[in-house]
């Protein structure tokens, strides 16, 4: 069946994709990342056709910077959790998308074993213009891969503020991956990162460099204590392991689900996706009433001159706010 095919008969879309057809998965993912105005007008009727089919997945957030070792852990644990039966999806935020159009995360290419997997499903980051906009994107690829049967999915992102908050609120667990050795500790907790985080681990435990990945965990366990933990059902552990001999990927998989069952008995599980949910629809509509200021060349033309107003100190920023809401009512 051809995209055009798919984009107008949804339900046949959604049936294919409920049935676990690869295929049908990645079309109706690229509607749902398409600018087209009857594409987005379909994928929303998709998304909430597949609905009740959502959000049984364990929805894992993983950051951390450039050379840390994600995609060796996403291949490593992936392949870990394949082994136990599971089906894994893995998404990616890449906030660099946003700005240049290209993509430095989520390329199949970065974890073999993975993509010969035909358990996994990896795609990468849509590039959508904002991070609002890829992040929205990659959250209704989440959904759609839970509708196909997906037990798991990682939504990768590298170590940029902005792009690992917007991850961290898609997502039921958020793992920050640290080098052992000096300097990265507090760096990460300068950047507010272990704040979102529910477990830091510090990678690359092997050979030679155990000793300091264990004063790695050692600071950050003492980092953390001085934090009030984010639910008080939940203090982020620290733990060390090895993407590439695999040994801690067990145990690391362990606390995910120790996470996900104090949550439920707690209830804050249900309550944070409680909380993303509307979030979620809040950006949403921000994304939208942005882009409806963007799209008209007459209302753009008007803002940017409002914009200059506000610049020059002509006009006050109240004023000019008020001067664009009134744009985007209807004429
Ligand atoms: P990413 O940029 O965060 O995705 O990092 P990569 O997964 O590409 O890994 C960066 C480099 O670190 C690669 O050369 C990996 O082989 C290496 N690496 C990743 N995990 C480990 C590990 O557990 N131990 C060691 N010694 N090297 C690792």
């Amino acid at each position: 069946m051809s995209r055009s095919q798919f984009a107008s008969d949804i339900p046949a879309l959604a049936a294919a994709l409920r049935a676990g057809n690869r295929a049908a998965l990645a079309q109706a993912i690229t509607l749902v990342e398409s600018r087209r105005s009857d594409h987005q007008a379909s994928a929303r009727e998709l998304v909430q056709q597949l609905l009740p089919d959502t959000g049984k997945a364990v929805r894992v957030g993983i950051t951390g910077s450039p050379g840390v070792g994600k995609s060796t852990t996403i291949d490593a644990l992936g392949m870990y959790l394949i082994g136990l039966g599971q089906k894994v999806a893995v998404l990616a935020v890449d906030p660099s998308s946003a700005r240049t159009g290209g993509s430095i995360l989520g390329d199949k290419t970065r974890m073999a074993q993975l993509s010969a997997s035909d358990a996994a499903f990896i795609r990468p980051s849509p590039s959508a213009g904002t991070l609002g906009g890829v992040a929205a994107k990659t959250r209704e690829a989440m959904l759609l891969c839970e509708a196909a049967g997906f037990d798991v999915v990682l939504v990768e992102t590298v170590g940029i503020g902005q792009s690992e908050t917007a991850v961290c609120d898609m997502t039921d667990f958020f793992l920050a991956l640290m080098l052992p050795g000096a300097g990265d500790e507090l760096q990460g907790i300068k950047k507010g990162l272990v704040e979102l985080a529910d477990m830091i681990a510090v990678n690359k435990a092997d050979g030679d460099n155990i000793p300091r990945a264990n004063a790695a965990a050692a600071e950050y366990r003492a980092a953390l204590h001085i934090l009030a933990p984010r639910s008080e059902h939940w203090h982020p552990p620290v733990v060390t392991y090895s993407a590439l001999t695999g040994d801690g990927i067990a145990g690391l998989w362990q606390k995910v689900l120790d996470h996900r069952k104090a949550m439920n008995a707690s209830s804050d599980f249900a309550a944070r996706r409680r909380e993303q949910q509307v979030k979620w629809m809040w950006s949403m509509l921000e994304e939208r009433l942005k882009s409806r200021l963007r799209a008209d060349p007459a209302i753009r033309a008007k803002v940017r001159q409002t914009e200059a107003g506000v610049a020059d100190g002509r006009m006050t920023p109240a004023l000019a706010a008020d001067t664009i809401a009134r744009l985007l009512e209807a004429p």
